[in-house]
């Protein structure tokens, strides 16, 4: 008895098309713009960014280790737990990660916080007054 060896095997899978192509990457309704400068202010209470197009936003150091999301401060706020420590805190340090984000230190000797700029766009109010 001859038959066709595959004859009945299943048609191929389709090909899954390939992860990123034709794909924009984007991670929210605004694009990750960087700031053209980032500096904190002298005493450390508040970073304050200066974003392409102008604009200036600031935020103050404590509201920044609030909302710190870094796994440490995630699992505390999982737990019911206030991110942070001291009520007040100052920023000691600031470093840019790979341009698409910046890495502060704090006060209270916290420093695995990584702030995206689309992150810290959000946190930042434009300062208040026109
Ligand atoms: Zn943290």
């Amino acid at each position: 008895m001859a038959f066709l060896l595959g004859s009945n095997l299943l048609p191929p899978p389709p090909i899954p098309p390939r992860y990123g192509e034709g794909m924009t990457e984007r991670s929210g309704p605004e694009p990750e713009v960087a700031p053209s400068e980032l500096r904190r202010t002298a005493d450390g209470s508040r970073l304050v960014a200066r974003w392409p197009g102008g604009g200036e936003t600031s935020v103050s150091a404590t509201a920044l280790r609030r909302a710190c999301r870094c796994a440490e401060c995630t699992a505390r706020r999982a737990r019911g737990e206030p991110a942070a420590g001291p009520a007040e805190v100052a920023i000691t340090d600031i470093a840019a990660i790979g341009g698409y984000a910046v890495n502060i230190a704090f006060s209270d000797g916290h420093r695995r916080g990584i702030f995206p700029w689309a992150f810290l766009r959000t946190l930042a109010a434009p300062p208040a007054g026109n």
